[in-house]
């Protein structure tokens, strides 16, 4: 007996130890000054921001299985490309994989150049990015000095009355997920992880605010007794806060471009995560399995490569060889030649949890195996093959996904819903809003086949 209490002593640990987690924000709100406008992001060129309503956060998690450590961070802006990302990496050490994304809010400056005075004059302002950079840095290495070891709870709740789809076929992502994070029985933080566009505040405002998400986060954290993460997952399609039917408590309908929808839509989220969690279930969260993939995707949209030669869009441009992993990637001056970005998969896998980290705005159909078939016959390309979903891969108990990260590369449309030549789909008479904003039809083949194989990959090891 008493041997085999040595023997249990004795018994190699698991090379994973205890999870340990921390929590940091930070306030990135750009200065509004007389001679450097601020241009606001997401809708028309040449939106002045006038005044701040509420601060910009980039607010930052950090997560270790003893062996591994990560940092995820999520940043009250439009979208951040994968070269801020890979300068973020730089100025860190010790982590396994940094995860840099945004909440693509609409109603803060333009980080990618698509929304100056003009079409063709870039709205970022380098000043401010560097300022954000260092601030991003400075929220992962403050939460990794606050990591405490922790236990964490998790729940996931459908909110699909808190969302429109605006775009045919009608196919929302609706739940969101939130993980409660306690230490010692207290509670540490929690993030929180949702699909909708922060826009509710519509093109006409000129007030600097992170939308919906900044009250979601202030209600939730109240409620919680600790700090929030937000972060934003499948927002293609289109998932959108704007035409959502909210009404404040004397049941009166609250108008788009108003302060009182707002408002009254990012508590309603913050309250319905709040219930969730009260019946939130323990969750392992260790070890960690991590993976990334940098991939090429062809630019066919030649509107962007109309900006992209202006120099409005800032990144660099690869030859397009047909091979979305090329051994050896070359860069390219020239271009009217076919030409690719490089951007890169995320994924993770946290005990019993699975994340799929996706460089732009996802359609719900392509993560919920939800692509329309049969195919409209008026759409561009009917024949082309239903990509292998996303969370189709993904095997574990719990899945969240994380858009606009590490890149946004923008709309990532099932090929076969493909609409931009006539005769349209549905028997419009008007193009659907959505290809405008997506770098190709091959976006969405490439990214799903190659999520998969990443995913694939890491199970074979
Ligand atoms: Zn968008």
């Amino acid at each position: 007996m008493l041997r085999l209490f040595w023997l249990l002593l004795l018994a190699p640990v698991a090379s994973a130890g205890p999870l340990t987690v921390g929590f940091a924000d930070i306030d990135v709100t750009p200065a509004i000054e007389a001679k450097t406008p601020v241009f606001m992001a997401g809708f028309g060129a040449n939106r002045k921001a006038t005044k701040v309503h509420d601060p910009l956060m980039a607010r930052a998690v950090v997560l270790s299985d003893g062996t591994q450590k990560i940092a995820m961070v999520c940043t009250d802006v439009i979208g951040l490309f994968n070269d801020f990302a890979n300068d973020v990496r730089s100025d860190l050490t010790g982590f396994t994989y940094v995860l840099v994304s945004s909440t693509h809010n609409h109603e803060g400056p333009d980080t990618m150049g698509l929304w100056g005075s003009s079409p063709f004059n870039s709205g970022v302002n380098e000043e401010y990015m560097k300022h954000l950079r260092a601030n991003i840095v400075k929220a992962i290495n403050t939460a990794d000095k606050k990591a405490k070891p922790a236990t964490a709870k998790i729940a996931v709740v459908a909110l699909p009355h808190l969302m429109e789809d605006n775009r045919q076929p009608y196919v929302k992502h609706e739940d969101l997920v939130a993980i409660r994070f306690e230490s010692e029985g207290k509670p540490l933080g929690v993030l929180v992880q949702w699909n909708n566009h922060p826009e509710t505040m519509a093109s006409k405002n000129t007030e600097i605010t992170s939308d919906f998400v900044g009250y979601t986060v202030g209600e939730l954290a109240k409620r919680q007794r600790c700090p929030v993460a937000y972060f934003t997952g499948t927002v293609g399609g289109l998932m959108t806060t704007l035409k959502v039917p909210i009404k404040n408590p004397q049941g009166k309908l609250l108008e788009d471009g108003t302060w009182e929808k707002t408002e009254q839509l990012g508590r309603e989220v913050a309250i319905e995560a709040d219930k969730a969690l009260k019946t939130a279930k323990p969750v392992t969260l260790t070890p960690f399995e991590i993976r990334r993939r940098e991939i090429h995707i062809p630019v066919q949209n030649d509107l962007y490569k109309l900006v992209w030669r202006a120099g409005v869009l800032k990144r660099t441009f690869y030859v397009w060889d047909n091979n979305p992993t090329p051994f050896k990637p070359a860069t390219s001056e020239d271009l009217s030649k076919p030409g690719a970005l490089r951007t890169e998969l995320g994924y993770l896998k946290l005990g019993d949890l699975e994340v799929a980290v996706i460089p732009g705005e996802i359609y719900p159909e392509l993560v919920l195996n939800r692509v329309q078939d049969p195919a409209d016959p008026a759409a561009d390309f009917p024949d082309a093959p239903i990509e292998p979903a996303i969370y189709d891969q993904l095997r574990a108990p719990y899945k969240m996904l994380i858009g606009l990260g590490n890149d946004e590369i923008g709309y990532i449309i099932p090929k076969r819903q493909w609409d931009k030549k006539p005769p349209f789909c549905y028997g419009r008479t008007k193009e659907q809003y959505g290809e405008m904003n997506s770098i190709g039809p091959d976006a969405a083949p490439i990214i799903c086949d190659q999520f998969q194989k990443l995913v694939k990959e890491n199970k074979d090891k």
